[in-house]
């Protein structure tokens, strides 16, 4: 049967003006919002009860209008690269995936986040891309990542950035997050807050596929690091692979990186860049690819194509990819060649939502077979 949503209002995710606002609600002062807050992120506490500093007449108030709740683990991977991946459920059913990305030594490591259930946009070598958007996360979906990554790392209370395997946070799992801006916004403040989780901007960067009109007030208002998937020098192929190009092209999109609020030789702009085999993958790609983002503060990730059931493209010869990398770091940019991390448990860009698509498609059809009704 299915259980009818808990009505009271969950606390994760208002940002700290809301906070204030909803305890307000209930006659509480704004110091409570601070109290409450520091409960929430920095020590990762979700039972009123163990709020050890709040009043146990006060922690039942709160009780009684309030629940701290994250997403539901329906199930967590661990890759035999130690790449984590987590479907989580949210209380709507819906399902969206997180992973966590170590770095090389281990010591610390990067939440990739999702911002929506499917994608509106239409990328031809991405799977997301072919399913259709479901909808939005609210900030309380997209902070409840970092905070699973967290639960499941052991991590809270952290004084600092030191010592903590969960220092970053990338903004490249599902969905585009420029099409999300205000939840991603929202939740991104509360992810750098210093008196909360506290993933200074430095440590975040979010990838866009170039919604053109949002990036400067991105950079203004977040000032986080940019990462944006570019994939071809000519708004011919750009087009074909990736159809926001038509509404933004290359010159626009461009411009709007010079633009970019705090792009700098400190703080470059990272360019993504899937290569596909026979299609953006040769040296003179290389080469228009440096024409292209001449004077920019950038760099590249080099992502050779993940392939997953049905695509229509092929990964280019390690060979190539290197020869690639090479123009670009010959010209003095950093061009390193992103290894697919996580592939046993299908997390590598591009392949989210794969597995648990077909798990649910099948499941569905193994109930229509025996004549249940969907639970969900
Ligand atoms: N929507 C945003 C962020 C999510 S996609 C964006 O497009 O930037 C994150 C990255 O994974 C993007 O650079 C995307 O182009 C890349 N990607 C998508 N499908 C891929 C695939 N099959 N192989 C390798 N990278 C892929
Ligand atoms: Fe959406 Fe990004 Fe995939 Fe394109 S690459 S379909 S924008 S998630």
């Amino acid at each position: 049967m299915k259980e009818s949503p808990d009505p009271r209002p969950n606390l994760i995710g208002l940002s700290r003006p809301q906070l204030v606002a909803a305890m307000a609600e209930i006659g509480e002062k704004p110091f409570r919002a601070k109290q409450i807050w520091h409960w929430l992120y920095h020590r990762g506490e979700s039972d009123f009860a163990a709020m050890s500093s709040i009043s146990k007449t006060m922690q039942a108030t709160l009780a009684e209008h309030f629940v701290v709740r994250r997403p539901q683990v329906e199930r967590a991977l661990l890759s035999s690269d130690t790449t984590r991946k987590w479907l989580l459920r949210f209380e709507d059913g819906q399902e969206a995936e997180t992973v966590y990305i170590p770095d090389g030594d281990e010591e610390r490591g990067a939440a990739c986040v999702s911002t929506q259930v499917g994608c509106t946009l239409t990328c031809r070598f991405c799977h997301t891309g072919t399913q259709l958007l479901v909808r939005n996360l609210t900030a309380a979906e997209i902070v409840g990542q970092v905070m699973v990554a967290r639960d499941t790392l052991g991590e809270w209370p952290t004084p600092d950035d030191v010592g903590r395997k969960l220092s970053n946070v990338v903004v490249m799992g599902m969905g585009e997050p420029l099409y999300n801006f205000e939840n991603v916004a929202t939740a991104l403040e509360i992810v750098m807050d210093g008196e909360g989780i506290g993933i200074s901007r430095r440590r975040i960067t979010l990838s866009t596929s170039g919604v053109v009109p949002m990036m400067r007030e991105c950079g203004a208002r977040l000032g986080v690091n940019l990462a944006v998937s570019l994939h071809a020098v000519t708004d011919e192929l750009r087009d074909r692979l990736m159809p926001i190009n038509k509404k933004y092209p290359l010159k626009e999109l461009i411009q709007a990186c010079r633009d970019y609020p705090g792009a700098s030789n400190a703080r470059r702009i990272t360019f993504e860049y899937i290569l596909l085999k026979g299609v953006n993958d040769s040296p003179a790609d290389a080469r228009a690819l440096l024409a292209l983002i001449k004077g920019l503060p950038a760099k590249f990730n080099l992502i050779p194509f993940n392939p997953w059931p049905g695509s229509d493209f092929e990964t280019p010869e390690v060979r190539s990819v290197k020869a690639f990398s090479d123009i670009l770091q010959d010209a003095g940019y950093s061009a390193p060649i992103r290894l697919p991390r996580g592939r046993d448990i299908l997390a590598a860009c591009g392949q989210l939502r794969s597995e648990s698509q077909r798990e649910k498609a099948s499941r569905a059809k193994a109930r229509a077979e025996s004549g249940l009704e969907d639970p969900c």
